[in-house]
């Protein structure tokens, strides 16, 4: 069978695949003119995808115990668990039935057969390797509200360390970000245009009460949606440079990280859950009617990365970016700095809103009253 990079989303396996250096038409999607992979005659991609195959079992070999709920097909696994793929289950399963073809003649049910994660069931197993122990989120965010704010048994912080570090960015001295206010005509001074003083801040996703960091985003569009302008208001925003290289964690890819890294494919398919909630949480947007304490999850998260510390003992990373759900249609992000100070805000200019587009649904249901 023959596939292409464009089958592929993962990063490490076009990358594989365009290392062969084979261009021609690609059967299974159609596309020309592509770099391709032949299964019958190629066997890049037969060991990385055995590995990450090794983390499932097929249904005959699971423990009597083992909940049938958490069983799936490995097609439907590779879909929708991972984002490997830019194709559909059934052409997974053939695709994947050809790249393993040894395997599936040893072990057809592993292809075939209702498959689950051994170790997901096992206490022992997740305690040591799942970041949040043999817990599910909720009971995390339970936990932080109502029990122990300051020291939670519930999250597994070396496990959350492991992930962060693959998803580490750089960030190069003189790397440019936005930060707005609203105003009026003439405009905040640049001196006001920095994080609040410390005790001054309120609370905010990455930031508890009194604690203040710096809220950049990466375009000026992204930071007025974020400050949520409205129609006519005043809003200055500044330009923001880099003093230094820096590192952060980029939350935006922490439920992106490829199945075939060097992380443990069942470690890493035990999380993938997780993963997602802290990728979702962290976006959420703030609401007026929102609860301080619904902010403390990501609180806690924030502050676990803002005291991680590199060999020197020093602040591995600066800050934490995550998507923008203000800005969803331009794939904008916000990128919030622990230390103000890595930032100068070298230029001001004050924005008028001219007016807001809304957008709602294309029918309404009305309710007879
Ligand atoms: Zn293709």
């Amino acid at each position: 069978m023959i596939c292409c990079t464009e089958c592929f989303r993962d990063i490490e396996v076009k990358s594989i695949i365009r290392r062969l250096q084979r261009l021609g038409r690609c059967t299974t999607c159609g596309n020309l003119n592509v770099y391709i992979y032949d299964t019958e005659t190629d066997d890049e991609l037969t060991e990385v995808f055995e590995t990450l195959l090794s983390a499932y079992t097929p249904v005959s070999s699971l423990p009597e115990e083992f909940p049938r709920g958490n069983l799936s097909l490995l097609k439907h696994e590779l879909h929708d668990s991972w984002n490997i793929f830019n194709l559909d289950p059934n052409t997974i399963y053939s695709l994947v039935t050809c790249i393993c073809r040894e395997r599936y003649r040893s072990i057809p049910e592993l292809f075939d057969a209702p498959i689950g994660i051994l170790q997901s069931e096992q206490r022992s197993y997740l305690d040591e390797n799942s970041l949040l122990k043999t817990y599910h989120w909720e009971d995390f965010v339970e936990a932080i509200k109502t029990q122990n704010r300051f020291h939670t048994d519930h999250l597994n912080e070396e496990v959350l360390q492991i992930f962060c570090s693959y998803v580490k960015k750089i960030y190069p001295v003189g790397s440019v970000f936005y930060r707005a206010r609203i105003s009026d005509k003439l405009g905040f001074p640049a001196d006001q245009m920095y994080a609040p003083p410390p005790g001054m801040a309120s609370a905010g996703r990455a930031n508890p009460e009194g604690i203040s960091h710096l809220y950049l985003s990466d375009e000026v569009m992204t930071t007025l949606k974020e400050v949520r302008a409205g129609a006519h208001d005043y809003v200055t925003v500044g330009r923001f440079e880099l003093n230094e290289d820096i590192n952060i964690v980029d939350l935006t890819a922490i439920n992106r990280i490829s199945a075939f890294s060097e992380l443990n494919a069942t470690q890493h398919a035990i999380n993938k859950r997780h993963l997602e909630k802290i990728n979702r949480e962290i976006a959420k947007p703030l609401r007026r009617q929102d609860s301080h304490l619904d902010y403390l999850p990501t609180q806690y998260i924030t502050d676990f990365i803002k005291s991680i510390k590199n060999e020197e003992g020093q602040r591995e990373y600066a800050g934490i970016e995550y998507v923008s759900t203000m800005n969803q249609d331009e794939k904008g992000f916000n990128l919030t700095v622990f230390d103000e100070s890595l930032f100068t805000c070298t230029a001001l200019t004050v924005i008028h809103i001219k007016g807001l587009t809304y957008s709602a649904p294309g029918r309404y249901e009305w309710r007879p009253v």
